[in-house]
């Protein structure tokens, strides 16, 4: 069991076993402080909503370590303008704070507006701008009547709770663009990707798969995103969220101004991903009476590709465990069947921003005796892995030296990967990911696992 005292008494609401009665879970609140929580900040949780967006300006108010903090902060891939992927701040010093940074905004707007020629602007507030005060509403609309280009607040104050309220930021934002385009020529058979960043690519995978299934696509939100198609996304029929966390209050907003419905998917694992095509095949079939007969065809052609590889990758990771934390929940939910695919265990699964219907899920569909946990810290997590002798540790940057230093496999499922997860050729990567790193001989080299590897060895029949 895990050690008592690893948990803090004011965490002990945030942690559940499955098969321990009705889950009622503490969650969606602030860190508790000094617990060193795994979470980002309100700031970085709108900027890696907003960041893929690759034809904007995205312009850090605020001190340079937010700035840097951020900076390329996913692999968000681009088909064209590559924006984004430069960090530009108001470099706020002593003086602005005492004085104002408001001059400061306004001028480095225009410049960078002058010399970028940007789509739109988005301007994001840091901690010490809450602080300050300064009225960024009142200098984007200076600028924006400057320059004519849209010039956005990002009310994000790094300390005004918790990662989702940088998600709902982000969200208000994008809404000032939406319906200041025209839609005329948007076909009724239209859809809006939402809650998918492009990571390594991953958006030109789903946006093939609808196509294919005779779909337009119109915007995706925001993987490989263009202020004008953000500007347009009114004008889809249907929105598919994925990532709920991130983009579900903007699909809300969308339906309540502009009566467009939205569906929640997955594009990862298998189930999840056939599952999120067949459920917008469904809604177009009205439509498009021959839509569900091409979307069955794209799957078992898909899946004929893949089977012979996950076949072959589950022969060796059988029995084998694995613990997850990511950031939102929707994930989890889609490896615990991507796992089950490859014979694999769920031991331990937690998320920095999932709700009590989350976790009610997560404890239905985990096996009896799993950890679910929320907004953990690392000492905890370390403490389940060990408990749990895990053989595979999924999560993203921030968990990966827990990982390593306790001698188990490592799977990076966030935003800094370089391998696309998504689709079906996507959990053909994952396979193969997680075979190469829970198979890795050098594990067996970690003193914690010695007794572990000699009695493999004496069941193989080799002496040590
Ligand atoms: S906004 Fe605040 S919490 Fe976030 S990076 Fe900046 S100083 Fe740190």
């Amino acid at each position: 069991m895990t050690n008592d005292s690893t948990i803090l008494d004011e965490r002990r609401a945030q942690v559940f076993r499955s098969g321990s009665g009705d889950i009622d879970i503490a969650c969606n609140r602030q860190s508790l402080a000094g617990a060193v929580s795994q979470r980002a900040c309100v700031f970085c949780g709108s900027r890696v909503v907003l960041y893929p967006i690759a034809d904007a300006l995205h312009l850090v108010h605020g001190p340079v370590g937010c700035a840097a903090y951020t900076w390329d902060i996913r692999g968000a891939l681009s088909s064209g303008p590559e924006l984004h992927r430069l960090s530009f701040t108001t470099d706020l010093r002593e003086k602005d704070i005492i004085f104002g940074g408001e001059p400061k905004l306004e001028a480095a707007l225009l410049e960078l507006i002058e010399r970028n020629k940007p789509k739109a602007a988005f301007v994001y507030s840091t901690c010490i701008v809450g602080l300050i005060g300064d009225d960024m509403e009142a200098v984007c609309r200076r600028v924006e009547e400057k320059t004519g280009i849209p010039v956005l607040p990002v009310q994000s104050e790094g300390f005004k709770g918790s990662k989702r309220e940088g998600y709902l930021a982000a969200c208000k934002a994008m809404f000032r663009l939406v319906g200041t385009a025209d839609i005329s020529d948007v076909p009724e058979l239209s859809v809006n990707i939402f809650g998918d960043f492009n990571i390594a690519g991953e958006t030109w995978i789903i946006k093939d798969y609808l196509e294919r299934m005779g779909l337009t696509v119109v915007a995706s939100v925001t993987g490989d995103g263009r202020v004008d198609d953000i500007r347009r996304i009114h004008g889809a029929s249907l929105n598919m969220v994925q990532c709920s966390g991130a983009t579900l209050d903007l699909a809300k907003m969308i339906e309540e101004k502009f009566g467009k419905p939205h569906c929640r998917v997955s594009w990862l694992g298998i189930e999840d991903m056939a599952e999120s095509l067949y459920k917008v095949a469904e809604h177009f079939a009205h439509l498009d009476p021959g839509i569900m007969e091409r979307t069955a065809d794209l799957v078992r052609s898909e899946l004929g590709k893949i089977m012979p590889g996950l076949a072959r990758y589950r022969a060796d990771l059988e029995g084998k465990k694995a613990a997850v934390y990511v950031g939102g929940a929707f994930k989890a939910f889609s490896l615990i069947k991507s796992f089950r695919h490859l014979g694999m265990e769920v031991a331990v699964v937690g998320s920095q921003t999932g709700t009590k219907e989350d976790y009610a899920e997560l404890a239905e569909v985990t096996d009896p005796g799993t950890i679910i946990v929320d907004d953990a810290n690392p000492l905890e997590l370390q403490e389940f892995i060990k408990e749990k002798d895990v053989d595979v540790f999924v999560g993203g940057v921030k968990e990966r030296p827990i990982a390593f230093k306790l001698g188990v496999g490592f799977c990076d499922h966030n935003h800094e990967r370089k391998i696309p997860l998504e689709g079906f050729e996507g959990m053909l990567n994952f396979a193969r990911e997680v075979h190469a790193s829970a198979m890795s001989p050098v594990w067996n080299f970690v003193p914690r696992r010695e007794a572990r590897h000699r009695d493999v060895g004496k069941e193989c029949g080799h002496d040590e």
